[in-house]
């Protein structure tokens, strides 16, 4: 029976086929969904020119017969959906339409086909079948989109942005490869290949593969789930971040989709403990039953929207906070090392999304063979084994920065200390803003009573317009244990405050309070207390270059391992970082 079927029109019409194929991205994106849905194993994608010459796609999927090959190309013919219905079934990858017809009328085609059967060659041009004949019986289909856009204006503009298209389409690949870990990928553009995956159903082996060696010995599996939702997948330890949301992948069902309140979710589980214009490495997927998700009809979209947001967003948020907080997180010197040098050429000036791009091949030998040792290595059960390094004891100890004691400082702000483990280096600011944040944050939070009355009550005059804001917000001042009156006009007198307040600085303090209720009058609570915690960690604590004694910094480390996050300050940079005793012995060539 013919697997193809004449789509209805009204489905027809929701799908404008000019959008589908504006660009070469769209393209490549209809043809390797194709050879998905004909149930591919590997699947191989050779460019020419960002694929404005040729766009080549060859599968070992299940083919097509003579008359489907040739049915492909006719308006309205699909064998992906029957029905409007099919178009919020996110099980099925099919909710495009009739790309393939309007593909065919902006290029030359040639389709070569075998359902194991039958072989089957079409050649098209300009959407116009030119000749059909018999080809060879290997299973499978290979399709030559060449000249794409050759009767159209849209061509020139293309050849301008090559770069920009083929970042789009090794992003677009990659996230296939995340969602399909049992389906084999290879990108090749102008004979360079930019993508090989192994196809064995691994995901972590995917990730490998895509992102490199550094980012998947980083990466920590989660997983977790409620009444609604299941979710699984991989988060990198916060000191692995990019600076765009490339490294974001979400998935439904397996299916990559975009939802802007998921990833500010996840960036709100990492916030503090990493830079707030970074984004960690991720691939979430998000099992829900389809009735729950809502799929954007446009073809070339795939946003997503979630009944019952709330509950994936706290499981999402407990998930990954749970995760980063069971974890030492302390970034290790060497592995800094390794990743400058990996990563040279792919700064921001970088037009490619994939930081694996340009490795050449020694690199690659490296990362398969690391990976076997690293791939595996299980953090959770690793206590277990016998055999123990030195340098992973303080990766997988979660004691805290242990037993560690100053030795002295460098440059008035790095503290040097060390535990049997090793040397560590802490940046005196960053540790105490830690400290005093997680303070701050939870009498905040805790609406901790505890007042104070002073002795001369501070006067504070503001302009008259500053006045008015914080008159409507005199509430945020009760709540915090404020007692206030008010003092002619434009100005307030401060009788009591809370015990947190700084006691070294407090009119600075009440000042930098009152600056943020002015400046930011929508605030909801949390965010209140966040920003409050840490503008006053930041401003009130000890400065680089601030002189302390030994016993301040024994202090200061001893309060910093109480701390809930001992590893970042609240804007994400490092408090502490090591030099493990094996790296010291590597660095000066004791041990290879
Ligand atoms: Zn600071
Ligand atoms: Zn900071």
């Amino acid at each position: 029976m013919s697997k193809i079927q004449v789509m209805d029109t009204s489905l027809a019409n929701k799908i404008a086929a000019g959008e589908v194929v504006e660009k070469t991205m769209n393209v490549v994106k209809e043809l390797v969904e194709n050879s998905i849905d004909a149930k591919a194993s590997v699947i191989k994608i050779e460019l020419i020119d960002s694929g404005v010459k040729e766009i080549k796609v060859v599968d070992d999927g299940i083919g097509m017969d003579e008359n489907d090959a040739v049915l492909a190309f006719s308006r309205h013919a699909t064998s992906k959906l029957k029905t409007l219905d099919d178009l919020f079934n996110i099980n099925s990858l099919g909710f495009r339409g009739e790309a393939l017809p309007s593909i065919a009328s902006v290029s030359n085609i040639l389709l070569k086909t075998s359902d194991g059967k039958t072989g089957t060659i079409v050649s098209l041009e300009g959407g116009i079948v030119k000749e059909v004949k018999s080809g060879d019986i290997k299973r499978g289909t290979t399709i030559i989109v060449s000249n794409l856009f050759y009767n159209t204006p849209v061509r020139l503009k293309y050849l301008k942005s090559l770069y920009t298209e083929l970042a789009n389409i090794t992003d677009y690949v990659n996230k296939m490869a995340l969602s399909y870990p049992n389906i084999k990928f290879i990108l090749i553009n102008n004979g360079k290949e930019l993508l090989n995956t192994s196809g064995n159903g691994d995901l972590l082996k995917t990730i490998l593969n895509i992102y490199g060696n550094i980012v998947a010995s980083k990466m920590m599996y989660i997983e977790s789930e409620n009444d609604d939702y299941m979710i699984n997948g991989y988060i990198s330890y916060p000191e692995l971040t990019k600076s765009n949301r490339t490294s974001m992948t979400l998935l439904v069902n397996n299916r990559v989709v975009k939802n802007n309140e998921i990833i500010k979710t996840i960036l709100e589980a990492f916030h503090t403990y990493i830079p707030k214009d970074r984004c960690p490495y991720i691939v979430l997927n998000i099992e829900v039953d389809p009735f729950l998700v809502d799929v954007n009809v446009h073809p070339t979209k795939m946003e997503v929207k979630f009944s019952k947001i709330d509950s994936l967003q706290s499981l999402i948020y407990e998930t990954i906070t749970n995760k980063l907080n069971e974890k030492t997180l302390i970034p290790k010197v060497m592995n800094e090392f390794v990743e400058d040098n990996y990563y040279k050429d792919t700064k921001e000036t970088n037009f490619f999304v994939n930081d694996n791009l340009y490795e050449n091949e020694e690199k690659k030998e490296l990362v398969e063979k690391k990976q076997v040792e690293e791939i595996t290595f299980d953090f959770d059960t690793f206590s277990t084994k016998e055999e123990i390094k030195d340098d992973e004891v303080v990766i997988q100890e979660d004691s805290r920065i242990k037993n560690m004691y100053p030795i002295g400082i460098v440059h008035g702000t790095y503290i040097i200390c060390e535990n049997d483990h090793g040397m560590f280096i802490i940046d005196q600011h960053a540790a105490a803003e830690r400290i005093n944040y997680e303070k701050y944050y939870h009498a905040l939070s805790t609406h901790s009573k505890n007042t104070i009355d002073v002795l001369i009550p501070y006067q504070i005059e503001l302009t008259s317009n500053e006045y008015l804001i914080l008159e409507k917000n005199f509430h945020i001042l009760d709540r915090l244990g404020f007692k206030y009156e008010e003092f002619g006009s434009n100005t307030i007198i401060i009788r009591t405050h809370p015990t947190w307040i700084p006691k070294y600085a407090p009119l600075e303090a009440i000042m930098k309070i009152i600056d943020i209720i002015i400046l930011n009058e929508d605030f909801d609570e949390d965010k209140f207390n966040e920003k409050v915690s840490i503008t006053l960690a930041c401003k009130m604590s000890i400065k680089a270059g601030d002189v302390i004694t030994m016993p301040d910094m024994t202090y200061l480390i001893e309060e910093l391992r109480k701390t809930k996050n001992p590893f970042t300050c609240p804007h994400g940079r490092p408090t502490i970082i090591a030099y493990t005793k094996y790296d010291l012995e590597k660095l000066f060539k004791r041990a290879m």
